[in-house]
């Protein structure tokens, strides 16, 4: 199996309900290690820039609003197959549709409010990590 990076972020609402460390938590006994970090407070244009690809989507404008209503933690992970890993951990975009067990279905309220954000893909990982982190910040953990 490929080790993998993937750009993870916990969004506003979790970061607000104190669920920073249970979210890590989960990372970590996955397996998946953290490689960098960071807490932000994401500008509108930043949020925009993040999201792009849903730009003519109906929830942009929400979504850009919830995304800087408060701060958020960035984090890169490491670890096999660690795209999908992420994924899996995550739970479907929905809440109501993601499997027991997982971030969405414990720590979101609603489709908008989701609490977790991850790559979809080892592409999308790599332009999103870019986004966030200069290669030289990134510590790389798996050997
Ligand atoms: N989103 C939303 N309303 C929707 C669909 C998506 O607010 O009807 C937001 C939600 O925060 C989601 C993000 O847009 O996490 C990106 O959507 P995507 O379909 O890429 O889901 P994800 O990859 O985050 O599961």
């Amino acid at each position: 199996m490929a080790v993998e990076r993937t750009l993870s972020i916990i969004k506003p609402d979790a970061v607000g309900k104190n669920h920073i460390g249970e979210i890590y938590s989960r990372f970590e006994k996955a397996g998946l290690k953290i490689v960098a970090a960071r807490m932000k407070h994401l500008t509108p244009g930043e949020a925009e820039g993040f999201y792009a690809e849903h730009s003519a989507r109906g929830f942009f404008k929400d979504l850009v609003s919830f995304m800087t209503s408060g701060p958020i933690v960035v984090s890169v992970l490491e670890g096999e197959n660690a795209v999908l890993a992420h994924r899996d951990i995550m739970g479907a975009t929905d809440p109501k549709k993601a499997a027991p067990g997982t971030i969405r279905a414990d720590f979101a309220s609603s489709i908008d409010e989701n609490a977790v954000h991850g790559s979809d893909s080892l592409e999308s990982a790599k332009r999103e990590i870019a986004y966030f982190f200069r290669t030289t910040e990134l510590c790389p953990r798996t050997r």
